[in-house]
């Protein structure tokens, strides 16, 4: 019902398809964030998303948040199976290297829907190996924080925990040498006060019908949403993409469309998985490489006595310690699952329980990559056919030991004993990159800095499939940034390109 008043017919957009400036595929923050700039600089814009409309909101800024039993019931509707696998058991024809061990998920919002909302920044060294340097993206920090609601980061986003024993353990750790702060979360803690009413959560879905610009394909200039549709192949030719092919997997129905320009906004492994499969840069030895994930280091602690007070902390990664730590408590519950991302909004007072999530940097190495599984004569399906090729190197062995080693001291400093902790597989942090890599020089890379194809003049990539690598830090805030950077850039060609020819 909701639909019929937020959505776009396809037929309708597949014969006003010249009309229409860009296409983005997917509706996560990569795509929303683009999609909305974009419609601001005045073009017209149809976001193509493969998942259904669920839900106008985060689940933490809905009724079902503190629901254990009904939020994994959402996930249960929207999330599809993947794999990550080591080479050797890829190469392993006696064993199964399909299985699937992973989650994806496909809905109008993508994982910002669920997300847990922790949004720091990456630091000056992260930027390194980028074509760009973190003084030049810092005023898209500045401005994706500001959208996004990132509390604690400025005087009027005060932090989202506010308890005497938060500033009391940041002053411990940061005397123990952490460089503990309020951990960003990306929740509006503005007072609700004369008129005003926190947003919440960020969720690409409701910043997009807040936008204002969400219009129904043809009414006026602005963004249309058309979802349940599967972009399935895009086709190129002399340097463009020429066709978009499409599929209502509902009812089986498929379009064509000729597309003036196109953004990948699939997330990471999705947009190199679509370029592959439509065979776009099949001869490049680059595409499909370089992936990567957090390494995710994941425990329990246990304080001495209950705190009565909520604590929400973030220790930074610094060149020294190439991972971030995010402390959350006190709980009863004693595991965090991606099914219950919101769990820990509700702190019990009488909670023992403290969780901690370790990310950190990962080498980038070219083997680990993205298969087809119609490559390997297998066939999965749709989205879930493919197979993330992945191995961890010696360095990443040596820094889980120096992840895992640090976890006592700084339990000792929150009066707490670690009593459970445990590497995470690779895959399973949700925060790949690489596969599409951005760069300065067209033979090592497949986009350039702002993320548009070297060998196809209207085809983009907005989202993680363009990083070189990533800092210890969560990465949807760098997502949200790199989207804003890539349509501000394309919104100032168009403009200069009307000042010449006025
Ligand atoms: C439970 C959970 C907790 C998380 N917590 C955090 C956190 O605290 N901090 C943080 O920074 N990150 C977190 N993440 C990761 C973060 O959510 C993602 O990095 C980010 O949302 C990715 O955004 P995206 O726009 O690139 O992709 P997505 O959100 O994945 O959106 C991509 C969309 O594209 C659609 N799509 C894909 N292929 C096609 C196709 N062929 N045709 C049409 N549509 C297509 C998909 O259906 C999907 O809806 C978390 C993720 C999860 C699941």
């Amino acid at each position: 019902m909701l639909a019929s008043v937020l959505e776009s017919d396809i037929e309708s957009v597949v014969k006003g398809a010249d009309k229409v400036d860009y296409f983005v595929i997917g509706s996560g923050t990569a795509g929303v964030t683009s999609a909305l700039e974009l419609a601001k600089g005045g073009f017209n814009v149809v976001i193509i998303e493969a998942g259904p409309f669920i839900t106008a909101n985060h689940v933490g800024t809905s009724p079902f948040r503190s629901q254990p039993e009904i939020v994994p019931k959402i996930h249960g509707l929207v999330k599809y199976e993947t794999a990550w696998v080591p080479e050797e058991s890829f190469n392993c024809r006696d064993t199964n290297p399909y299985v699937s061990n992973n989650t994806a998920w496909s809905l109008v919002g993508g994982r910002t829907v669920f997300w847990g909302g922790c949004a720091p920044r990456f630091i000056d060294s992260d930027f390194d190996h980028w074509p760009f340097n973190y003084k030049e993206f810092a005023p898209y920090y500045d401005e994706a924080e500001e959208m996004i609601h990132v509390s604690g980061t400025a005087p009027t986003r005060p932090p989202f925990i506010r308890s005497d024993w938060q500033t009391l353990a940041m002053e411990r750790l940061n005397r123990s040498g952490f460089k503990a702060m309020h951990a960003p979360v990306s929740v509006d803690t503005n007072n609700v006060a004369n008129g005003y009413i926190s947003q919440g959560f960020d969720s690409s879905v409701a910043r997009l019908l807040r936008s204002g610009r969400l219009v129904q394909f043809g009414e006026k200039q602005g963004v249309s949403l058309v979802a349940n549709t599967c972009v399935t192949k895009i086709d190129g030719e002399n340097g463009k993409v020429t066709k978009l092919h499409l599929l209502q997997p509902s009812d089986g129905k498929r379009y064509e469309i000729t597309p003036k320009n196109v953004i990948l906004a699939c997330g990471g492994i999705q947009s190199t998985r679509l370029v592959m499969s439509s065979g776009l840069e099949k001869d490049n030895d680059v595409v499909g490489k370089y992936i990567g994930d957090h390494i995710f280091v994941q425990g329990l602690m246990r304080l001495k006595k209950p705190l009565g007070l909520p604590l929400y902390i973030l220790i930074h990664a610094t060149q020294k310690m190439p991972f971030q730590v995010q402390i959350q408590g006190s709980f009863e519950a004693d595991w965090y699952s991606p099914y219950h991302s919101t769990v820990w909004l509700d702190h019990q007072s009488n909670g023992l329980n403290v969780l901690f999530y370790c990310f950190g940097i990962a080498t980038v190495e070219k083997n680990n990559r993205v298969a087809l599984l119609e490559d390997m004569g297998c066939k999965r399906g749709g989205a879930s056919n493919y197979c993330v090729i992945y191995d961890r190197s010696e360095q990443d062995k040596l820094l889980i030991k120096q992840m895992m080693d640090s976890m006592p001291e700084i339990a000792k400093q929150l009066d707490a004993e670690v009593i459970r902790i445990q590497e995470n597989p690779p895959g399973s942090a949700l925060h790949e990159i690489g596969g599409l890599r951005m760069g300065d020089d067209p033979n090592t890379s497949i986009t350039d800095q702002y993320g548009r194809f070297w060998r196809y003049k209207n085809l983009y990539a907005a989202d993680s499939s363009t990083w070189r690598n990533q800092g210890a830090a969560n990465p949807y805030l760098t997502i949200t940034a790199c989207a804003l950077r890539m349509a501000r850039k394309l919104v100032a060609e168009k403009r200069a390109s009307l000042s010449v020819s006025s």
